[in-house]
């Protein structure tokens, strides 16, 4: 169980996350990702190993992104199965901490009705099950994938038609940071809220099976 660190505001987003996500390697991780909206459409960067070396990741009017670093429990250590996962096209995107004890029986329904997996991970189904809930309202089946997910588990989920960001946990930290002044406000929402200090320290904690969305 690693690090989730998710941005919403007025600036570019990814430069902010690789910032803060740094701030969680005293916890280790394998591989790492960020997925972030760039031009309209969802990009995801993601890989194994050290992610300090990586170059400035920029986008341009993405005032939306998540990020993640993942210590493998569902699945080896590999470029797919690092996180974000996403469903075709990048529509939905997930990060994800924790291990869903019945992954296995949702990912056969979900291979039944003909989704199609790119890795061997548990999250990977998260999004999938999100597309199977999905009626109009993107929080709303958030909600309802989470409740049939066991385990202990949190995510922060984005829609490439939403404007904004998804979390919901139980058993394992999720945290929202908020930061305001006069002329604008920013979110934040993390695992730990080492990844964002540096920018607020109002904080929410959220409860288990709390769901929050950042719009
Ligand atoms: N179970 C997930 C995986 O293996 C999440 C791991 C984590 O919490 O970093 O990818």
């Amino acid at each position: 169980m690693c690090g989730i660190l998710g941005y919403l505001g007025c600036r570019d987003s990814a430069p902010i996350v690789q910032k803060g996500l740094k701030k969680l390697n005293y916890r280790g991780y394998d591989s790492w990702g960020f997925g972030f909206k760039n031009n309209g459409k969802i990009e995801i960067i993601k890989e194994v190993g050290d992610f300090e070396k990586v170059e400035n990741i920029k986008n341009n009017g993405g005032n939306c992104a998540v990020s993640h670093s993942r210590w493998a429990t569902t699945g080896k250590v590999s470029k797919e199965n690092a996180h974000p996962h996403a469903t075709e096209n990048n529509e939905i995107v997930i990060v994800h901490n924790g291990i869903i004890e019945n992954f296995q029986e949702l990912k056969k329904e979900l291979l039944k009705n003909g989704h199609k997996f790119k890795s061997e991970t548990d999250t990977e189904i998260i999004g999938h099950l999100i597309e199977e809930n999905f009626k109009g309202d993107f929080p709303d089946a958030v909600r309802k994938s989470f409740l049939q997910l066991k385990g202990r588990n949190a995510i922060v989920a984005l829609h490439n038609n939403f404007d904004g960001l998804v979390g919901v946990k139980k058993g394992s930290p999720l945290i929202v940071g908020i930061k305001n002044n006069s002329k604008r406000e920013e979110y934040f929402i993390s695992s730990d809220s080492r990844a964002f200090t540096d920018e607020t320290n109002k904080v929410i904690f959220l409860e288990d099976n709390e769901l929050v969305v950042l719009k």
